[in-house]
């Protein structure tokens, strides 16, 4: 399913006539690393405003996500070490990266539930 859909409608915003391409169902990358390679990895045409959209919200979530799961399960396996790299300065490739992936760590923490 490499090759785009083409235009038609999306399954999201339910516009007509958008170029499309695919979003993943479950993002490719909430899949744990015990993921076997021939799993197939549902796909539905989306127009290109909101698989950005929804991708930024799915990578927000998963982040968040990653960090409260539990690192030694196989059925989560690489999800907590992608979480945590996510926000990690020190693995950045780039100076805006770093700041990039700062950020997001400060987000994060600024969100959080913290009691009352
Ligand atoms: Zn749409």
């Amino acid at each position: 399913m490499a090759k785009k859909p083409g235009n038609g409608r999306c399954v999201h915003c339910l516009r007509e006539g958008v170029e499309r391409n695919w979003d993943h169902v479950f993002p490719k990358s909430w899949y744990p690393d015990t993921t076997t390679a021939d799993m197939e990895k549902w796909q539905i045409p989306s127009c290109i405003a909101c698989n950005a959209r929804y991708g930024k919200l799915e990578r927000d979530l998963i982040g968040r996500l990653g960090l409260a799961l539990d690192a030694n399960n196989p059925a989560s396996a690489g999800l907590a070490e992608r979480a945590l790299r996510a926000i990690n300065p020190d693995v950045a490739k780039s100076e805006g990266d770093a700041t990039a992936r700062d950020a997001r760590a400060k987000k994060i923490l600024r969100e959080m539930y913290k009691g009352e």
